[in-house]
């Protein structure tokens, strides 16, 4: 251990502790010790204090608590004369820089000093619900500021990314870097990797975030790059993300400090990267970081910690940027990163696409407006479609990849074309019933090309390709070489052969797409048909037990995974192509109560597979034995006794419900991977599953629900009520532009008749 960190890390928490105090005391004499301290859009009130402390900070009052305890994890910096290995000091000094640093982002939220403002600077995505019309994005104006925390929401749609592997782990970089063009070279090297990129803090003032921003990088949840904050404390979000997915997946509870840290160590890969000088107060806040097994890079001249136990390899590394082996800055930069992914162990897995743009899943949600266009296929003007079909092993003819009908180079600026992608497979495991689960794929893989937008699916596919895109030689061709790699490195189990014709030649395209479209058809019928009771195994999903541990999602025909991306044909598909991995078939066996849905084989599982937590699971019922939830459910159903129904929230939805919280709050009580009654995650388009609560029934129980389901599912609802017998069932639900509590939704249900009124007791 370096007495040199121990001094500059203590001294930097003695600092930022007296700091916080004094914020504190000020902020309670100017606004009193009940002014509301809250972060956005999180039911884990200050994630670091809950987690380390157990205390739910709602008040002003209550962060003299958390100071007090960063108080006492202090102790005096070392004597010259004195020599004590220091380790269990400098982390005790990291957490309560920790705790420190979150209380003083806190108090800055209540003064609007959080998230910082940028002037002039667009978030990418942000929160915000991003409109398909990609047109109407650039009209709106730029938001003008950092992104600060990072809320519930966003960090339960990168759950399953982060839990099945996509999303190996995040990078917090706190600093500048050497220049800007090794700024962008480091975020493009993680990004390429898909590891979350969390910006923060400067060197004499400038910021990573300052570089990237002048470099024309896009900054933002959708691009896997956040910046939080252009001083160091704002590095406290990173620490708060890191804390609340042991909470949220993990199952853990406010104040089990010692386990958060142990299940970040374990299970989240992170590390921090330190550009620049390192002062003492980026010293204290690494030795935070420390404490969650997060090692520390750093691209200067500092002293190195080596591996004690508390990461997994060496704590602190240096790495002097101009000494890193390299003909350029360029190749300066990939090898910093690729150490610090050595230091952390970080596990990633990238197929090599030989396109001539960048490509990685952070270019997934990359917008393409209309005037950095240079062509489009599809959308209003045009149509493209896509087609995925099994053919005989020898039909196809691996890698090749044809072009019928004119290339886009004809077509004027921003203009548009017609294009059909059509994908033959064969191999010796591919099955006809795994056409759709390959061809839903097509939309991720196009997507990750930067300069690429791709919407939709089938015939309603809309693909935009940037003039930048084609600048660097992307044509035509590059959708097949796309495809053709990554379904060989993510489907090589059943596919053995691929072989793309992109088509614009018209008599062509038509007789190809009259072809998908009986196809289409063919499988929308096979799916009605492919109901519970017509096969005689599920399947287990086991993938989130990398961050919730007792969690399993069991997934028939008629109830998808509660992530939403998981039907009972991935499912298969997934176990075909790894037998042993995550989705395992669960013979059905002896049917126990049909209605209920309880058969010997998913109540055998349910015990093994949740290591004994559960003994039991009824599939169709939310009031007895309900499946539990892990932490990435698409809605949340919730019972509302007062009006004999159950409610269901999206996790868009950020509005108060009638059950007095919002999805943040229930999340907190349906994840866990424990059984509560009454409380249940859901995919969305369970709702619209005639087996949906069946047991308790069915779809006429809810009447409350989030207008965002409303309005993305009206085709589906609108064949539920149809089903139900009652075309305006729909109508007869409340949703929070209508009825925010339970008092107003009784007289509202009454008025519009709702069924559940008059249905048998559901408790
Ligand atoms: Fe996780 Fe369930 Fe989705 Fe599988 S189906 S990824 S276990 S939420
Ligand atoms: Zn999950």
């Amino acid at each position: 251990m370096s007495r040199y960190i121990a001094t500059r890390a203590i001294r930097g928490a003695n600092g930022l502790v007296a700091e916080a105090e004094a914020m504190v005391s000020s902020a309670i004499l100017d606004q009193g010790p009940d002014t509301p301290v809250a972060f956005p859009n999180t039911a884990y009130y200050l994630p670091v204090a809950l987690g380390m402390t157990g205390i739910e900070v709602e008040t002003l009052g209550q962060l003299s608590d958390v100071v007090a305890h960063a108080r006492r994890l202090l102790h005096p910096v070392p004597a010259d004369h004195q020599w004590t290995p220091y380790l269990g000091e400098t982390l005790d000094s990291g957490m309560a820089t920790l705790l420190a640093a979150e209380t003083i982002e806190a108090i800055r939220y209540i003064d609007g000093r959080q998230p910082e403002v940028m002037p002039g600077f667009d978030l990418a995505g942000g929160s915000a619900f991003t409109s398909p019309d990609t047109d109407a994005v650039a009209e709106e104006s730029p938001n003008g500021h950092l992104n600060g925390a990072i809320d519930d929401i966003q960090l339960r749609s990168w759950g399953i990314q982060l839990v099945d592997g996509r999303m190996p782990g995040f990078a917090a970089i706190v600093g500048c870097a050497k220049s800007n063009e090794v700024a962008v070279q480091i975020v493009r090297e993680l990004q390429r990797r898909n590891i979350l990129c969390f910006l923060s803090g400067n060197v004499n003032g400038r910021s990573i975030i300052h570089q990237l921003i002048e470099e024309g990088v896009e900054l933002g949840y959708d691009t896997y790059t956040v910046p939080f904050g252009t001083d160091t404390i704002s590095a406290i979000y990173a620490l708060g993300f890191a804390t609340r997915s042991a909470l949220t997946f993990g199952g853990l509870k406010g104040g089990q400090g010692r386990e958060i840290l142990l299940y970040n160590k374990d299970r989240v890969f992170a590390f921090v990267l330190a550009l620049g000088e390192v002062d003492d107060l980026k010293y204290a806040a690494a030795a935070g970081a420390i404490n969650f097994g997060f090692p520390v890079i750093a691209d200067t001249v500092i002293p190195q910690i080596l591996p004690t136990g508390v990461t997994t390899y060496e704590h602190v590394v240096s790495m002097p940027f101009n000494e890193i082996d390299g003909v350029d800055d360029l190749e300066r930069a990939e090898r910093l990163v690729q150490k610090c992914i050595e230091v952390r162990g970080v596990k990633v897995h990238i197929a090599d696409v030989p396109v001539p743009v960048p490509y990685g899943s952070a270019f997934e949600g990359e917008v393409v407006r209309k005037a950095d266009m240079r062509v489009e296929f599809g959308g209003k003007q045009s149509r493209a479609f896509e087609y995925l079909r099994m053919a005989e092993l020898d039909k196809v003819t691996d890698g090749k990849i044809e072009v019928v009908g004119p290339d886009f180079s004809e077509i004027e600026p921003e203009g548009h074309m017609d294009l059909g992608i059509v994908v033959d497979v064969a191999g010796r495991q591919m099955e006809k019933d795994f056409e759709p689960v390959l061809e839903r794929q097509i939309h991720y893989f196009v997507n990750g090309a930067s300069g690429i937008q791709h919407i939709g699916q089938r015939d309603i596919a809309w693909i935009r390709l940037s003039t930048k895109a084609t600048d660097a030689g992307f044509r035509l061709e590059g959708f097949g070489k796309i495809l053709h790699a990554r379904f060989h490195a993510d489907f090589g189990a059943i596919v053995d052969k691929v072989q793309v014709t992109l088509v614009t030649d018209p008599p062509m395209l038509t007789e190809l797409l009259n072809e998908a479209r009986v196809a289409y058809d063919f499988r929308n019928k096979r799916l009605e048909d492919l109901t519970d009771t017509a096969v005689d195994v599920f399947y287990s999903c086991t993938l989130c037990q990398s961050f919730a541990p007792n969690h399993v999602c069991i997934v028939s025909p008629e109830r998808l995974g509660l992530c939403g991306a998981y039907n009972w044909l991935d499912c298969k598909a997934s176990f075909n192509i790894n037998p042993t991995g995550p989705n395992q078939p669960i013979k059905l066996g002896r049917s126990v109560d049909s209605i209920k849905g309880y058969w010997e084989g998913t109540n055998e599982y349910a015990k093994i597979g949740s290591h004994g937590v559960v003994d039991e699971v009824a599939m169709y019922s939310i009031m007895e034995n309900p499946m539990t939830a892990c932490g990435c459910f698409e809605c949340i159903v919730m019972l509302i006794p007062e009006a004999n129904g159950v409610m269901v929230v999206s996790r868009e939805d950020t509005s108060m419900t009638p059950a007095g919280m919002t999805f943040s709050t229930l999340a907190g009580l349906a994840g866990g991977g424990i059984q509560t009654p009454g409380v249940m995650g859901v995919g969305k388009f369970y709702l619209a599953s005639p087996k949906f609560i069946s047991a308790d029934g069915g779809f006429k129980r809810v009447v409350w629900m989030s207008s965002f389901l409303k309005d993305s599912m009206s085709d589906e609802l609108k064949v539920v009520a149809d089903l139900a017998g009652d075309p305006a069932l729909i109508d007869r639900i409340a949703d929070e532009r209508l009825v925010t509590t339970v008092e107003e939704l009784l007289p509202w249900l009454e008025e519009h008749e709702h069924p559940a009124l008059t249905m048998e007791a559901i408790l």
